[in-house]
């Protein structure tokens, strides 16, 4: 992959693989001579003269003034995710909706018109659907497969698109670089959240795409453990995006920040295990009698596998697959699994299972759940780095759970 960021002084590091990256491609900012980072849990930082100072205060994303303006710890982080994703820049959030609030919040203005997709991730369905008509940004909402409405939905005013590839409950995709090519010489902006893919699986910038979100709290973190967010992009929109953040306020604390730098140590060896599992898995649960159908990009069967094999390297940790027998047969099955944990998220090392209709009763009636795309048989599996024998057995065991 290409790395944009520079390891200033280390010879040959923006030829780095990710594995290489992931391990040193922060070690120019080491400000001391331990090998493992400290942790900077200071709010506020010393300078040594008044002009010092002036120079802190007034420089952009310095990383040693105030710990809502920047942290060293943030700035490791932000150096390799930069590196993963190929941006000149990277932005480190609290949550991965902190970065994608506080990006689409610093980008538009009333009188905007944007473009979003008919399935986000559900709260970036409420920011663009429900938040910024409030603040006067209109926005339109299209159907992610179908280019033409996508390129019939661009108006004058149209600021920019917005994007996530693969997408909920039946892991459809966006053609990226199809989007980037509406978009570019319209001037509008582009923003994907990457989250289900990872920059190993997916480079959405490498296919033109401006500004690339994700949920950190998934795969970079990948232990379960935090909640985080990140934005990779220029120099100029990382500026643009900071000076918002600083109002808004979505301010990760180093601990997590700390968290998070460890996390991305193991990233290219987890998610390779995690490739492997959720296509060997979904291979799997295709051939099993009391399963209806599976939905995996990794999938000759996925009705987008031609794109999916040209703008992704691997196919991820999320797999959907419907049980045969309704509501009832797919409730029995999930509680019968008793490796796979029962519980929302993905990209962990932990495999993870959700009844996806149990998880909206409460918020949702079933034409909206219908409206949604959410069959009553859903499940969602983030596959985790258990040992895959083990994983079907578990699974096996739970499809023949007695009624
Ligand atoms: C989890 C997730 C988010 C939100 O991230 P948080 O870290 O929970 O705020 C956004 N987009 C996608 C695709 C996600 O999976």
């Amino acid at each position: 992959m290409q790395h944009a960021a520079p390891a200033e002084n280390i010879p040959d590091s923006q030829n780095w693989h990710d594995e290489t990256a992931v391990l040193h491609g922060d070690a120019w900012l080491a400000a001391d001579t331990s090998v493992t980072p400290p942790i900077h849990y200071s709010t506020t930082f010393r300078a040594d003269s008044a002009n010092a100072f002036a120079e802190m205060a007034n420089t952009p994303r310095h990383p040693g003034f105030y710990t809502r303006y920047g942290n060293p710890v943030h700035q490791r982080v932000e150096a390799i995710l930069a590196s993963l994703e190929g941006t000149e820049a990277a932005l480190l959030t609290a949550s991965g909706m902190g970065a994608i609030s506080t990006t689409i919040l610093a980008l538009v203005e009333r009188g905007d018109h944007v473009i979003a997709q008919q399935r986000h991730y559900m709260s970036t369905s409420k920011l663009f659907e429900e938040v910024l008509p409030r603040f006067g940004v209109e926005s339109t909402i299209v159907d992610q497969t179908d280019l033409d409405a996508m390129a019939a939905a661009i108006r004058p005013n149209t600021r920019l698109i917005m994007v996530e590839t693969p997408v909920n409950p039946t892991l459809s995709l966006t053609d990226l670089q199809a989007v980037a090519q509406l978009a570019r010489p319209k001037g509008i902006i582009t923003v994907a959240d990457n989250t289900f893919a990872s920059p190993l699986n997916q480079q959405p910038h490498a296919l033109g795409i401006d500004i690339v979100l994700h949920s950190a709290t998934k795969y970079f973190g990948g232990h379960h453990d935090i909640t985080a967010g990140a934005v990779c992009c220029s120099k100029a929109h990382a500026e643009k995006i900071w000076s918002m953040h600083t109002t808004l306020g979505s301010v990760l604390s180093p601990m997590d920040a700390w968290l998070l730098l460890r996390g991305l140590r193991t990233l290219p060896l987890r998610l390779e295990r995690i490739n492997a599992n959720a296509l060997a898995l979904a291979q799997w649960l295709e051939t099993q009698p009391q399963i209806e159908r599976v939905f995996y990009p990794g999938l000759e069967s996925h009705p987008q596998h031609d794109l999916a094999r040209r703008q992704m390297r691997g196919f991820g940790a999320v797999i959907a697959f419907s049980v045969k027998g309704g509501f009832e047969a797919t409730s029995r099955f999930v509680s019968s699994l008793r490796l796979a944990t029962h519980a929302v998220s993905l990209g962990g090392v932990e495999t993870l299972a959700v009844h996806t209709a149990a998880m909206w009763a409460g918020t949702m009636n079933e034409a909206q759940m219908a409206a949604a795309g959410i069959e009553p048989n859903f499940v969602r599996m983030s596959v985790g780095v258990e040992h895959i024998d083990d994983l079907k057995a578990d699974m096996a065991r739970a499809l023949n759970a007695p009624a």
